[in-house]
């Protein structure tokens, strides 16, 4: 299969580090207020590409971390009058929640910043020991002109990189470019560090909780297009400084979100936190909305986009509550897991290719409902693929089994319509359509 690495800018070839195995860890919210639905991005576009490699019958190990240490949340604390501790807390209970609001609870790891410190400071002390980091008044920053990749993943000129940067005020630097990986701090929360009291970078975070999860290196680091530079410029940097490497060797980046072609902010007003989002919109017709975009490409939230995702949902509930009638009727077991579709598969493999599978599913969609009109061979295989697909896709469909009662009242109400007994089949068919079973 392919896949677009943001690192080489080319369609790869996927190969594993380890056959059959796959690591993948995606950067989480910092945790100092509820996530808007810019968040919910890449969970979807990750949780739809984990399931994926599932069904190809990988073992995959996906982590995603909680930025719980950061100036944010102590400004949060400040602002809400309560400690960083109770802010992390509350936001990543918030989060947690979210999460389940919206289908989305597949991650295998959760490392917080918090339990890692005393790597943190190893890794930290191996970069001064290596000449990579240098102290300057209790702070360390990484000495950037040391790494002649630097900016590959942001594919920027140092010159650029340079004359953008913004150099804060009582920084003493080496060099503009260089950036934190333990900064002094006499505000809010601080920790003993060997160079004294502070908190950590958030590039040195993710890096360290990489390494103490997976190792040196990982198959796919992903994250939001926005996180590219400095964010994972500067993971990449710190792990070609320790250990001679990019971190992973796919490097997945998702495009950012648009409302009504505007971007998202809270100047504007059109900001939207994902909680908020969850009570308009049921988590199914996100999904659709969301991955009818390819993962790359910005997303355009309209109003039009979410008609056509109900639309595309409804058609699915519809037809599904057909075939479960049927199959029900006669006592098959679908599967929902491993139904093999070829089309399916190339879209997939061609950089997951989700508005593709999104048409391939309507299409889908049209055979079944052919075939139960016409009592066709296939209604079991082709109800096996749409839920196989949705489920890698994240959406979710309930096919409950018929109680002895309301099989009861299907028997009758076929009975009454053989006997052409109208008014008695109407009343069954009512009874049925109560039971929520037509
Ligand atoms: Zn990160």
């Amino acid at each position: 299969m392919k896949i677009y690495n943001s690192l080489s800018k080319k369609l790869e070839e996927f190969r594993p580090i380890e056959e059959g195995k796959i690591t993948m860890y995606v950067c989480g919210p910092t945790v100092y207020n509820y996530v808007h639905i810019g968040n919910m991005r890449p969970v979807i576009t990750f949780d739809m590409v984990y399931n994926y490699f599932k069904y190809l019958g990988y073992q995959v190990t996906y982590a995603s971390n909680f930025t719980d240490i950061n100036p944010k949340i102590t400004k949060a604390a400040q602002e809400l009058n309560i400690n960083e501790r109770e802010v992390a807390a509350r936001f990543i209970k918030a989060y947690l929640d979210d999460l389940k609001n919206y289908n989305c609870n597949i991650i295998d790891k959760r490392p917080r910043v918090i339990e890692s410190l005393d790597d943190i400071f190893k890794f930290i002390e191996t970069l001064i020991a290596k000449d990579f980091a240098y102290v300057i008044d209790e702070s360390v920053y990484f000495r950037v002109s040391k790494i002649k990749d630097y900016g590959i993943l942001s594919k920027q000129d140092i010159e650029d990189l340079i004359s953008g940067s913004r150099i804060e005020i009582n920084e003493k630097k080496e060099n503009p470019l260089d950036f934190a990986l333990w900064r002094k701090t006499d505000e809010g929360e601080q920790f003993d560090s060997p160079w004294g009291k502070g908190i950590p970078g958030w590039h040195t975070e993710c890096v360290v909780m990489i390494n103490k999860i997976f190792g040196p290196k990982i198959d796919i680091h992903a994250g939001g297009v926005d996180l590219k530079f400095p964010h994972h410029e500067n993971e990449i940097a710190q792990s070609i400084a320790l250990n001679n490497n990019y971190i992973a060797n796919y490097w997945m980046h998702n495009g950012h979100i648009n409302i009504n072609n505007e971007k998202m902010s809270k100047s504007i007003g059109n900001f939207i936190f994902a909680k908020d989002f969850i009570k308009e919109h049921n988590a199914n017709e996100i999904k659709i909305a969301f991955l009818n975009t390819h993962y790359r490409q910005p997303l355009n939230l309209t109003t039009k986009i979410f008609e056509e995702a109900q639309n595309i949902n409804n058609k699915i509930i519809a037809v599904l509550k057909k075939a479960n009638l049927h199959l029900n009727i006669n006592h098959l077991k679908y599967t929902k897991t491993s139904v093999k579709d070829a089309l399916f598969e190339e879209y997939m493999n061609d950089d997951f290719n989700t508005p593709n599978v999104i048409t391939l599913l309507l299409t889908l969609v049209k055979e079944l409902n052919q075939e139960i009109r016409t009592q066709g061979k296939n209604i079991l295989l082709l109800t096996s693929k749409i839920l196989t697909i949705t489920n890698i896709l994240g959406l979710t469909y309930n096919m409950p089994q018929l109680t002895e009662h309301q099989r009861e009242i299907y028997n009758k109400w076929t009975e009454e319509r053989a006997k052409k007994n109208y008014e008695k089949a109407d009343y069954y068919r009512q009874e049925l359509i109560k039971e929520n079973i037509l």
